[in-house]
């Protein structure tokens, strides 16, 4: 390395891993509840409302489906 750094690495791939820790969610598509939340969690996130993003995004990984039978 011919221009060591003499400072931290920034935080941000540690952030986005903890953001993906938190928020990290898989909306159903087509589901209105999901869409719903969803909708939610990225109003919340930009408000950095960071309890209601968390709350949003476990409500959205709890929402239960029916599951799918294979056709
Ligand atoms: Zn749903």
């Amino acid at each position: 390395m011919t221009n060591p750094r003499s400072y931290p690495q920034p935080a941000v791939e540690l952030a986005a891993f903890v953001d993906d820790y938190l928020y990290g969610c898989s909306p159903v598509a087509g589901c209105g509840v999901c869409t719903a939340l969803s909708a939610e969690l990225s109003e919340a996130r930009k408000a950095n409302d960071h309890g209601t993003a968390y709350d949003t995004a476990a409500e959205i990984r709890n929402h239960p489906h029916p599951a799918k039978t294979k056709p």
